[in-house]
């Protein structure tokens, strides 16, 4: 039997930070994984797509050449230099975990841990032990359940970037942050992509002005899409679904990405450690992340709270100082989120239409990719943002889409953790010419 201070299964962002910060704090760590280091954002999710939207956004810019005085420009699209990029980067940054956990105070074991009991896991055949455990396993995409059975490829995230050719068209189910991101890259890569999705409008959690604009900005850009459609079936011709108007519709397609949403990764061996779990809501956790067995501790996409990379990280470190007994003033409910398509949409707090339907009083405050001279300047000048803010000034959230919108929510979540109000923000000397200008503006009006 090893004997150590902290254990963790799972070597993604909450994982590996998880085992970072123990280390730091002096805890001897043993984290197991199974599969490549770094979990679903490094080898399937957030780099590498953010590596694809890099390529996009070239192609893009290449688009409006002629607005930069580059006339009659010809380029070739080679799909297996993007996909080689993209691994050199993941590969890269790979290391760089491995460094991280190379640490003297942390044992990394390459394999799968499965719980014995609530104090022991096992792996190939040795038995662990350790008066902490952390479970931080992630999560895994869902599939629709459809009356007949699927005979033809349907991909999910993890199939498409490893695909080796470019399709020809590709139909998307799911307007959410995956399918947005997705549909954006492979339209600027010149697949013919539709999108299909259950309810009135994409990306549910963003505004719903913000999003319709986001949604038409794609259109006019060649992305098809179908709202308020149910999907019924898959045929080996394309995605067969029930539109708005009750007519089924088929849309062909060389390929299927299945986009419904991902579900926590739990296992039948979480039964031995005696914790609540279930499979469509994750293991259970109260607000400093402890499972209902109190020595073990569901961080990241496993607890299905706030499905993002950098929540598990910030999870990660609020349960490593339950451990030490150390607090810290951590915000779980200012979460800052932020959706790559081009152009990019991010938020953070309340939008517009939470206020409404919750009835919360509240101002709302607009400013405009438009009128902002450095975003005419970049060529970027399609963009809005919304600033919520309480009737005494209080910035309560903030919801924007144009270029480099995610920087700018960055800083309104700095602001909200202080509680700053909106006057506040205007009297904020922001640099002239930047795109941060967009949000001093909105406090102004
Ligand atoms: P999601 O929950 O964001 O979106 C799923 C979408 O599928 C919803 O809009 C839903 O209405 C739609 N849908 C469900 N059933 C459907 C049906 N039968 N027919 C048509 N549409 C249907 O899920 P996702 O996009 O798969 O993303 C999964 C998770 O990964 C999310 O938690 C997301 O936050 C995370 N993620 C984050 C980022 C980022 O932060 N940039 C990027 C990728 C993924």
């Amino acid at each position: 039997m090893t004997q150590t201070d902290i254990i963790i299964i799972g070597a993604g962002p909450g994982g590996y930070r998880a085992a970072e910060y123990s280390a730091k704090n002096g805890l001897k760590v043993v984290i197991f994984e199974a599969d490549r280091m770094g979990g679903t954002c490094l080898n399937v999710g957030c780099i590498p797509t953010k590596s694809f939207a890099r390529n996009a956004e070239i192609i893009q810019t290449l688009k409006d050449s002629e607005a930069f005085g580059l006339n009659d420009l010809e380029y070739q699209f080679d799909f297996h230099k993007v996909i080689q990029r993209k691994d050199e980067v993941i590969s890269s940054l790979r290391s760089g975990i491995e460094t991280l956990l190379s640490h003297p105070n942390i044992t990394l074991v390459k394999a799968e841990a499965q719980f014995r009991d609530a104090h022991t896991v096992t792996a190939e055949g040795e038995n662990y032990t350790a008066p902490h455990i952390i479970v931080a396993t992630g999560s895994v995409p869902k599939t629709l359940r459809l009356e007949q059975p699927v005979r033809r490829r349907v991909l999910d995230s993890s199939d498409l970037l490893s695909l080796d050719h470019l399709p020809q068209s590709l139909c998307i189910i799911g307007a959410g942050v995956i399918g947005m991101e997705f549909a954006s890259i492979f339209n600027a890569f010149g697949t013919q992509v539709t999108v299909v999705e259950f309810l009135k409008e994409c990306l549910p959690m963003l505004d719903s002005d913000i999003a319709k604009r986001l949604r038409k900005s794609l259109e006019k850009q060649g992305v098809t899409f179908h709202l308020q459609s149910r999907v019924t079936a898959i045929t080996d011709e394309g995605v067969v679904f029930t539109d708005k108007k009750g007519k089924v519709v088929t849309v062909e397609a060389e390929e299927v990405l299945m986009a419904v949403g991902r579900a926590p990764r739990v296992f039948d061996h979480f039964n031995r450690a005696g914790f609540d779990y279930s499979e469509r809501t994750g293991v259970a956790v109260d607000e400093h992340l402890q499972t209902t067995q109190p020595h073990i501790y569901a961080i990241g996409d496993a607890n299905g709270r706030q499905m993002l990379a950098h929540a598990a990280e910030m999870q990660a470190i609020h349960a490593v100082n339950q451990i030490i007994g150390k607090s810290d003033d951590i915000r779980f409910d200012i979460m800052p989120s932020a959706i790559f398509t081009l152009p990019e949409a991010a938020c953070v707090g309340l939008s517009e239409d939470r206020c409404k339907e919750q009835g919360i009083d509240h101002v709302c405050k607009k400013s405009f990719w438009r009128a902002n001279g450095k975003a005419l300047a970049m060529n970027e000048s399609e963009g809005m943002l919304k600033l919520i803010a309480s009737p005494q000034g209080e910035i309560l959230g903030c919801h924007a889409y144009g270029s480099h919108s995610a920087d700018l929510i960055q800083e309104v979540s700095a602001l909200m953790c202080r509680h700053t109000t909106v006057e506040q923000l205007a009297h904020i000397i922001h640099i002239h010419p930047t795109l941060s200008e967009i949000l001093q503006s909105a406090a102004e009006t």
